[in-house]
């Protein structure tokens, strides 16, 4: 069975057990095996205060590793941010390359939180930026939950990102103090989270993190969307145009700047792939720092030709719709090519690689087109 350790503030409640067998129940509906911080006691006999603490520490790291992934309660404790320690074990659980889940019972952004807490003390600098009594100046307003780096590792992790509410969870301060550690709506939220994106399956969990791989689709995909239906498009104006069903776009600066699509057919050239005329266009257009910082959109991951193509271009970052393999059996044929793990090893620069993104979308005009194909190439 899948253990999820359960980190939060939760442990410091008077009613802890309460809370813990509560939060255990709901991961048993779903076939999840919930780890509290106190399954696991501390001899504590004869230790000094500081001794104690690290024994703790030790024997929370100990859990921490026994589990596959960690749900943690990312509420604001006692200030703007979450409770420190829970921060340092969504940590460590990231550390060892394993998911993080997490969710907050508090509706307002971390920004949000921080401004009312500070009040008069932030100055709004003449940039616009917010900079406290000290001069540090406010992280702007991402709109997540608590600082960046929680929310970013929760959503490298593949996740939706942390669930909370859209408004107050209660409407009066009292009812506000005794729920805002012990409601467990977006705790569910989250467990079924896991349970339905995972399959709830250790091998489920460990593709998921595997290291050296990318977060699937749901980490990435806001940000790439849009941009892969570019790629998309060109695709299906390729056939259109009597090629085969690839295209690619070039972003820079969030900016579509540059489309291609295959023209092996019409042009009676094998070398005329979408990324091969792509990256044509993208020399004879920009320098190479601009490309450096650009990112290419390919429908299919790219092949070995031209992922050496966008490598010499020394093109920063590709991003990809079909897999590979997903085409090779669409297709009934396939020149594999390690994508990820050759753009990761260049010498003169690496090559990030995302994808897939929209691979379903991709693989479907594969789908239409080889089973029937009809084309003199
Ligand atoms: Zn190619």
């Amino acid at each position: 069975m899948v253990r999820l350790y359960l980190a939060g503030p939760q442990v410091f409640l008077s009613d802890w057990k309460e809370q813990a067998d509560k939060m255990k129940a709901i991961c048993a509906q779903y076939g999840l095996e919930g780890v509290f911080p106190f399954d696991k006691e501390v001899n504590t006999c004869g230790l000094a205060p500081q001794e104690i603490g690290l024994s703790i520490f030790h024997k929370d790291e100990g859990l921490i590793r026994s589990c596959d992934a960690a749900v943690c309660c990312m509420t604001p404790m006692r200030g703007p941010s979450m409770d420190p320690g829970t921060a340092v074990e969504m940590g460590i659980m990231r550390g060892l390359g394993k998911p993080v889940f997490a969710y907050s019972n508090d509706h307002r952004s971390f920004c949000h939180r921080t401004s009312e807490l500070l009040g008069d003390a932030v100055e709004t600098m003449p940039d616009g930026q917010l900079r406290d009594e000290y001069g540090l100046c406010l992280e702007h307003d991402t709109g997540f939950a608590d600082n960046l780096m929680c929310d970013g590792m929760v959503l490298a992790c593949g996740s939706k990102g942390v669930a909370r509410p859209e408004h107050p969870i209660a409407d009066d301060e009292e009812s506000l103090k005794a729920e805002m550690f012990r409601n467990l709506e977006h705790f569910k939220t989250v467990i079924q989270e896991v349970a339905t994106s995972m399959n709830v399956t250790k091998e489920d969990l460990g593709r998921y993190m595997k290291p050296g791989s990318h977060p699937p689709d749901a980490a990435c995909a806001d940000v790439h969307i849009d941009f892969m239906k570019h790629a998309l498009n060109e695709a299906s104006a390729a056939v259109e145009n009597g090629n085969h069903p690839f295209g690619a776009a070039l972003v820079v600066e969030g900016e579509v700047v540059l489309c291609a699509q295959n023209t092996v057919c019409t042009d009676h050239d094998v070398t005329c792939h979408a990324e091969m005329n792509l990256v044509r266009l993208a020399q004879s257009r920009f320098d190479g720092a601009t490309l450096r910082c650009a990112t290419l959109y390919s429908s299919t991951s790219p092949c070995a030709m031209c992922s050496g193509a966008i490598y010499w271009a020394r093109i920063g970052k590709v991003v990809y719709g079909c897999e590979p393999s997903v085409l090779g059996e669409i297709a009934g044929d396939e020149l594999f090519f390690p994508l990820r793990e050759s753009m990761s090893g260049g010498v003169l620069h690496k090559v990030d690689v995302v994808g897939p993104v929209l691979g379903e979308e991709a693989a479907a005009a594969h789908r239409a087109f080889w089973p029937s194909l009809d084309v003199e190439c």
